[in-house]
């Protein structure tokens, strides 16, 4: 019976700490590798489409090769392709840089008529603080919306900034979609683009892309607050070798804006 009593105390101890620990990352942002990194030409990793699911259901990133943009919504991840047609990928899929989480919103917002740069000032005059992490989520009806696609790559792999000269830029009017995407501190340069980093796709799942600009209104935007951030890094000799850009923060909007 002493046994039994023993045994009962370790499996409570092992679920109470498993339910913090697990309460701890349902709110944290998972980062595979570092837009530094991709902006360096570090294409190829080794993190699936499988294991991102275990971190969350919302994101954005790339696949290896930079074979276009990736879209997670509602726990289904998307690949817009160069030429513009989108693909649900299998959890088999690599990606070199991507950024997902559980999406669960804290604040929910209707900004009325919005274009692209007063979307921007809407968010940013509505966050918590600018210190902390965001996903953002805005569904609805989209006036326009501005978006690109970069080409596959082949090794030796160009700079990001040269890799994007060949990008395609789609523009679509009257659709319905969703945005997702984040938002990171300033403080956050080099590991992520300070400021949003957004990617729409259509409702049908047929377009879609990095979004460069939109018109909306009455879309439901909503936000997610998130104070820690899970980051994994590349082990691999390019990454190891990298060394920090002087200008990375310039170069960096040149490629994302
Ligand atoms: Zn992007």
């Amino acid at each position: 019976m002493r046994h039994l009593c023993g045994l009962i105390l370790i499996l409570l101890t092992v679920t109470l700490s498993g339910g913090c620990l697990q309460q701890l990352n349902r709110d944290s942002l998972y980062q595979s590798s570092t837009l530094g990194a991709l902006s360096e030409g570090i294409y190829d990793g080794e993190t699936t489409i499988g294991e991102l699911k275990k971190y969350g259901d919302t994101g954005i990133g790339t696949f290896n090769a930079l074979d276009g943009e990736m879209i997670a919504c509602e726990g289904r991840f998307y690949q817009v392709k160069y030429d513009g047609s989108v693909v649900e990928v299998d959890d088999g899929a690599k990606t070199p840089f991507a950024l997902i989480k559980r999406f669960q919103p804290d604040r929910t917002l209707s900004g009325g008529s919005l274009n692209y740069s007063g979307l921007i000032s809407y968010l940013d005059a509505n966050l918590l603080t600018g210190n902390i992490f965001y996903a953002v989520k805005i569904t609805g009806n989209f006036s326009y919306v501005k978006t690109r696609s970069v080409q596959r790559q082949k090794p030796p792999y160009p700079r990001l900034i040269d890799a994007v000269k060949n990008q395609s830029i789609f523009e679509f009017k009257n659709v319905r979609g969703t945005i997702v995407g984040f938002r990171f501190p300033d403080y956050a340069a080099g590991i992520n683009m300070p400021g949003y980093h957004l990617h729409f796709i259509s409702s049908d799942r047929k377009s879609g892309g990095h979004l460069l600009d939109c018109a909306m209104k009455n879309a439901s935007i909503e936000l997610d607050y998130s104070h820690d951030i899970y980051l994994i890094v590349p082990e691999s000799g390019l990454f190891y070798k990298m060394k920090p850009q002087k200008d990375g923060k310039k170069e960096l909007e040149q490629i994302e804006k």
